[in-house]
């Protein structure tokens, strides 16, 4: 364990311990995208707009923290890594999934049309109380969350699923 996440443990709140780990801005937008399959450094850059040390430093911490695992890929000859989302990470869709919920009712009134909607994929219904579907009765899996956000061309179909690893 490292002094971080020593220190880290020592905190008896567990929001506390998580806004440790999760409880920045850049740090949530890399697992939103992380959520809907980007692994790739440049794809993280492109998509973000983040300085490269700034995205060194957060993947870092996310790789520390035991939410992103580095898996080694082959691209011309050369070993290189890509960052997938651990079960611990994976973890936090339903988190994204509530401030999705919050954002749209709280931080920009009267732009309803752009709102972010969290829908069930089979029957595209809108998802309002966590990771359950009213209208199915029953929960939803990852696999079959789709999230629509209106302002983006294409969005994929379904979230990404986690790998082991650490
Ligand atoms: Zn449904």
């Amino acid at each position: 364990m490292s002094g971080r996440a020593a220190e880290r443990a020592a905190v008896p709140c567990p929001i506390g311990r998580a806004a440790e780990v999760v409880g920045d801005r850049w740090t949530l937008l890399i697992l939103r995208d992380a959520m809907v399959g980007v692994t790739r450094f440049d794809a993280f850059r492109a998509g973000l707009g983040i300085a490269d040390n700034i995205l060194s430093n957060r993947l870092g911490r996310l790789v520390d923290g035991g939410l992103l695992t580095k898996v080694p890929y082959r691209e011309g000859g050369r070993t290189r890594h890509e960052y997938r989302l651990t079960p611990a990470g994976a973890d936090l869709l339903p988190v994204l999934d509530a401030l999705a919920v919050w954002g749209g009712r709280h931080t920009a009134p009267g732009r309803p049309a752009e709102a972010m909607r969290v829908l069930h994929a089979v029957c595209g219904r809108e998802l309002t109380a966590g990771e359950y579907c009213g209208h199915c009765a029953r929960p939803v899996p990852r696999e079959e969350i789709h999230w629509l956000r209106p302002w983006r061309s294409a969005e994929p179909r379904a979230i990404a699923a986690p790998v082991n690893g650490g």
